[in-house]
């Protein structure tokens, strides 16, 4: 609709504009019933349970992805068909049906066409993969779960839900992952725009690309939209940083987070290292509100991410996690990350066919892999603690969203 001339659309001429969206949760169960009239399906699929798994999908998507299932089930038939007869025995006919899992298949070859120009993906990490950080953890699910599985706890008190959260904190220490632990865990789907790629991929449109962001988002909602970078795409107006693009940009993003409000079922996450540079407009009341700093990882926290990353790893009777945990202080998310790979990749250096990995594998990749906290990022940090709670930009919201709760868990 963009790209039709605003000429065409003035009154007189097509001054009528019907948008025909993607079809909702509804819309898709009745298309997909239409699609498998003449299908004998087993008792294990429920058309209801799809639809609600079919974010995006629109008419053509569902009768393409009816098709692949029924050519699935059509599959596991053929051993039993003789391709030298002419007909399919009726016995056998009588017998055939199109499962659950067919259709399970067929989702995972039949791309919706809404996702198709802004990548929405549904993510599999879920919170397990997550390692420590419980108290941002506890944070996100309130100001990013509840919204959207249970918007009527915020009307019932008569406070809006927060619009943004925004997560700060040094790289690597799980913003991404909290952003899309949260959308899975929602089963929302998850659009992720960078700062930089926004900007170098549109160039001179970048506002045009807010927009149809946020379009999409609301055509496949539920959703959650990760700005990773927020810094890069929204830096403070009238510095030195601040173009006439970053100014464009800022409005723009201002004008659909304005709009949020009376939008549900979209959430929009943040992700910044530099807090300090983005524009102070964004943060307040009703925008990215909520200020969840995401810290190094605690001893408890460590110990997890390991297991998280060695769980597929064959560990020699010697590897002690909680040893290793306790002396990793200031390692963050994906340092450890690190220091797994590493571990297993000294014992392949060792022996080409080694298939356990020691403890001495471990202190060997901690001497090659240093941490990412060091005193001068805490400095920061905590500087950037007493800015925000000292007030900062704006005052605490209805919800007192303003109490982000600062500190390194
Ligand atoms: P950046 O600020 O650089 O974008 P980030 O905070 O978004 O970093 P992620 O991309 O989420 O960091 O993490 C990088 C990698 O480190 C992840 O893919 C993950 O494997 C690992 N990691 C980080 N934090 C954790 C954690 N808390 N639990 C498990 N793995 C983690």
């Amino acid at each position: 609709m963009d790209s039709v001339d605003p000429a065409l659309r003035r009154p007189g001429r097509f001054d009528r504009e019907i948008e025909i969206g993607v079809p909702d949760e509804v819309g898709r169960e009745e298309i997909l019933q239409i699609h498998t009239r003449g299908m004998p399906l087993s008792d294990d699929v429920d058309l209801g349970h799809l639809a609600d798994e079919t974010h995006g999908f629109v008419g053509a998507d569902i009768e393409s992805l009816t098709k692949e299932a029924a050519m699935k089930a059509l599959r596991r038939y053929l051993p039993e068909i003789d391709l030298d007869e002419e007909d399919i025995p009726p016995s056998l006919i009588d017998r055939m049906i199109v499962k659950r899992q067919d259709f399970r298949g067929a989702l995972n070859e039949v791309e919706p066409s809404a996702m198709r120009e802004v990548l929405v993906e549904l993510p599999k990490i879920s919170w397990d993969d997550v390692g420590g950080l419980h108290s941002a953890k506890e944070q996100v699910q309130e100001s990013v779960e509840w919204p959207l599985s249970n918007p009527e706890r915020f009307d019932r008190l008569g406070v809006d839900p927060p619009a943004g959260v925004l997560l700060y904190g040094p790289p690597g220490t799980g913003k991404t992952l909290m952003a899309k632990a949260v959308a899975n865990e929602t089963n929302a789907n998850f659009i992720s725009v960078r700062g930089p790629q926004l900007l170098s991929k549109w160039v001179g449109e970048s506002e045009k690309a807010i927009r149809q962001t946020f379009r999409k988002a609301r055509q496949v909602s539920p959703t959650v939209i990760f700005f990773d970078e927020l810094d890069a795409l929204a830096p403070g107006r009238g510095g030195e940083t601040g173009s006439n693009v970053s100014e464009r940009v800022v409005n723009q993003l201002l004008t659909e987070l304005d709009g949020l409000e009376e939008m549900e079922n979209v959430m929009v996450i943040g992700a910044t290292n530099r807090p300090d540079m983005i524009d102070p407009a964004l943060l307040r009341s009703g925008r990215f509100d909520r200020l969840v700093m995401i810290g190094e990882p605690d001893v408890d926290g460590r110990e997890r991410i390991l297991e998280i990353h060695t769980q597929n790893t064959p560990l020699a009777a010697d590897v002690t996690l909680r040893e290793i945990a306790e002396i990793t202080d200031g390692y963050v998310g994906s340092d450890l990350e690190s220091i797994a790979r590493e571990a297993a990749i000294e014992a392949l250096r060792e022996d080409e066919e080694a298939d356990i990995v020691e403890m001495r594998h471990f202190r060997q990749a901690m001497e090659n892999v240093r941490p990412t906290i060091t005193d001068d990022i805490l400095d920061y940090y905590e500087q950037i603690e007493e800015e925000f709670q000292g007030g900062g930009s704006g005052g605490p919201g209805p919800t007192g969203r303003r109490d982000s709760r600062i500190g390194f868990q």
